[in-house]
């Protein structure tokens, strides 16, 4: 007998063929078949007797086969099957298009039910073209068995779920209705009074009303019920990572205002207010025996990094140790020698680590590096501050593997947990609970309420304000028709002695839809990067034997190691290259100040957050810059790229691009091991405002949970999923 949890490998019922369908889909247990939810529905309600049914209307019939026949199409040859149905009340005609195993599996007496519209036939009576078919029983209809209805094809709401290749919705449905009694009864990790207050039913009546709802109604209460647990796990995570954070101390670490008077005057530019306050706020926070938690959000070029050196700076002066961490191999390096060249001055000793080099010796004050800095074992002596960059990148779960890994290691130190064959060497200074401080910043412009349902409770600084003397960035939509005069102005702006940067357009990854990719993990990433990297060989070709062969062309990529791309950059950075041809790489961090032109091909498939990142690598120097939007096809979504030519402040475009594209998008679902769906809820206040209402209920009610075993359960599970990516 199938449980839940039985993989449907091993179920016989379940044909061999479709076991690598499922598989791309991320299916591989009776539990994920039955969470492999509907996109939406067909709607074959309305029943009615073949003699009743008009030209044009949705209608499911049931009859008798009187006829069938096999032909071909007259013109184009394609392969067809055609029967005629009839009822009391009168007959009509079906045909489907290549589908030749039809032909065989009807027989004439037998009893059909079909659905789909009705068409005027080239005969012309009415007709169905391919329209969903099922066969009944001699009785006239199926058997209900307890759970799915009788008919699951033709008849009332039917699921249209994500497919691939080699499994429709009909086979899907098919399994669903075959297995979807190993749910009766399964545990409910919503505790019972919150179903009662929302008016959710049990999770297997909410399964079968999702797979087979009786009205669209219950269809949406049933999803609402999945998401609404979904966000009560993220809160539960939240609260739970926040009363963890709140049982250590942070070392307080005091302000060394004169130093911060001389850093400030040591800088080429003046600091803008904004600046000045983040960074008054930021060292207010670390003189607190409490850990910080606070996000740094400014628009690309806000100076972010400047406020985080600062920081940095009164750390490392109070005797404590840094660790500065970015999304890139790039980004890090970029870091590293910006902070060297403002805080050597200052006898601050700097180390960058990546997967591939470490620079010097770590021994140093500030540890640069990816986030391999929490992947490896890196051995802080006395971590005071943790500075990430992007922080949207790392997401809620790296931020507490982070934190975890502290912990275990001030465990060790204590001798809890002598056998851990973790690092020990994780020495804080005064108590052996201390946890760093945590900084991070983002160039992705969050409304405050969200960043707060988000992130937890952090503390938000916001640098409003941009650097004084910076000219615009110039944004023009590029119809295919203004290709050569854009490749022209590009050639001129290159002659006068600028620089451009191509991005190549969005691949999506093989997989559809978050699980599966994460599922899939390596082997999807893998081809992805292989796909990016052939469109971005394909464009330097292009541009270099058809449009550009007087200039040079670099390209930066996915594939390329990390000393390669170093290498790449450099060059283009020394002006050894003129154009650097890459993927969304670039899209955070780089600063070249030297290059003026932002050309993006496939501009729509990007969000309107990541073509102002990309647009921000841009227009950091003292010329005029020129950002391009290059749409595939002319016309294509020309209202939100005009969104982006029309508007330059970040957290306008992040609004509309919220409004337009959902959360998800925003943040890149990915990234953040949020799911989109979560992240689409976050903006309903509403909905925001209970959970999280319930979620304290709960933990006041059961700090550990143990009074909810199957919500505690969950909630393990849940973590693990976002711990991983
Ligand atoms: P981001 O917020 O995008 O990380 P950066 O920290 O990279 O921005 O800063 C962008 C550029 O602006 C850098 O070259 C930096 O030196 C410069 N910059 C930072 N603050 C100021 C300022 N107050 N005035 C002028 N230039 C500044
Ligand atoms: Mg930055």
């Amino acid at each position: 007998m199938a449980t839940l949890a039985t993989s449907l490998e091993q179920l016989p019922r379940v044909s061999r063929k479709i076991l690598p369908a499922l598989k791309r889909l991320g299916i591989a247990t009776v539990r994920d078949l039955l969470f492999h939810l509907p996109m939406r529905y067909d709607d074959f309600s309305n029943e009615k007797m073949i003699g009743d049914v008009r030209l044009g209307e949705q209608v499911s019939v049931a009859g008798m086969i009187r006829r069938v026949r096999v032909g071909r199409t007259a013109k184009k040859h394609m392969g067809l099957t055609e029967i005629t149905l009839e009822d009391e009340t009168g007959e009509i005609s079906a045909v489907w298009f290549h589908q030749p195993f039809l032909a065989r599996s009807f027989k004439e007496g037998m009893r059909l039910r079909l659905a789909g519209r009705i068409v005027q036939s080239p005969s012309g009576g009415l007709s169905f073209t391919n329209p969903a078919h099922e066969r009944l029983t001699v009785f006239g209809t199926n058997r209900a068995d307890s759970l799915a209805p009788a008919e699951i094809h033709t008849s009332g709401l039917v699921a249209i779920y994500p497919e691939t290749e080699g499994l429709s919705s009909r086979w899907l449905r098919y399994l669903v209705k075959t297995f979807l009694e190993c749910s009766y009864g399964m545990p409910d990790p919503l505790p019972e009074d919150l179903r009662t207050r929302h008016g959710f039913s049990a999770l297997d009546e909410v399964l079968r009303t999702i797979h087979f709802p009786k009205n669209l109604t219950a269809a949406a209460l049933a999803r609402r019920r999945l998401l609404y647990e979904k966000l009560l796990l993220f809160q539960l995570m939240a609260l739970k990572e926040r009363s963890r954070l709140k049982q250590y101390p942070a070392p307080p670490i005091p302000a060394d205002v004169e130093i911060l008077k001389k850093f400030t005057s040591s800088l080429p530019f003046s600091l803008t207010n904004a600046q000045r306050r983040s960074i008054a706020e930021i060292t207010r926070d670390m003189e607190k025996s409490k850990p910080m938690n606070r996000l740094l959000e400014g628009d690309v070029g806000s100076g972010k990094t400047v406020v985080a050196a600062a920081a940095a700076l009164v750390a490392v002066r109070a005797g404590y140790q840094v660790a500065f961490m970015a999304p890139t191999e790039i980004l890090a390096r970029q870091h590293f020698i910006t902070l060297e060249k403002i805080l050597t001055p200052f006898n601050v000793h700097l180390a960058l680590m990546t997967s591939s080099e470490r620079r010097r010796p770590p021994a140093a004050h500030v540890i640069v590096g990816t986030h391999a800095l929490i992947q490896k074992n890196v051995r802080f002596r006395s971590l005071g501050l943790v500075v990430v960059d992007e922080q949207h990148r790392f997401g809620v779960a790296q931020r507490a593997a982070l934190l975890k890994k502290e912990e275990l290691r001030s465990k060790n130190d204590k001798g809890e947990n002598k056998s851990s064959n973790h690092s020990t060497s994780f020495k804080i200074l005064h108590s052996e609970f201390l946890i760093p401080h945590f900084l991070s910043m983002s160039a992705t412009p969050i409304p405050r309420t969200m960043a707060l349902t988000i992130y937890g409770d952090l503390d938000l600084s916001l640098l409003d304000e941009m650097p004084a003397a910076r000219k615009g960035v110039k944004t023009e939509i590029v119809p295919p028709g203004d290709r050569a005069r854009m490749y022209e102005f590009i050639r001129q702006e290159i002659k006068r002695g600028g620089q451009a940067f191509v991005v190549c357009p969005r691949i999506d990854p093989p997989e559809e839809g978050g699980e599966a990719t994460f599922r899939t993990g390596v082997t999807g990433q893998q081809k992805l990067i292989m796909a990016e990297v052939k469109t971005v060989i394909k464009e330097r070709d292009r541009l270099a034997r058809e449009i550009f062969p007087d200039l040079r062309i670099a390209m930066l990529h996915g594939k390329l190691k990390p000393a390669e791309k170093e290498k790449t950059l450099a060059h283009f950075r020394d002006r050894a290259s003129d154009i650097l041809v890459a993927t969304s790489v670039i899209e955070v961090g780089v600063d070249i100040p030297n290059a003026t032109i932002m050309l993006i091909e496939g501009a729509e498939r990007f969000g309107l957050a990541q073509l102002h990142q990309f647009r921000g690598r841009v227009g950091r120097g003292r010329e005029q810059s020129y950002c391009f939007l290059a749409p595939t096809e002319d016309g294509t979504e020309t209202r939100r790229l005009r969104a982006v030519v029309e508007c330059t402040n970040g957290f306008e475009l992040a609004e509309k691009d919220l409004a337009i594209r959902g959360a998800g998008e925003l943040f890149g679902t990915r990234q953040s091991g949020v799911s989109e769906e979560i992240l689409a809820a976050m903006s309903d206040p509403e909905l925001v405002r209970s959970v999280r209402a319930d979620a304290m209920g709960l933990i006041k009610k059961s700090p550990d949970l143990t009074t909810y075993p199957d919500l505690s359960r969950a909630l393990t599970v849940f973590e693990h999923g976002l711990h991983w990516e």
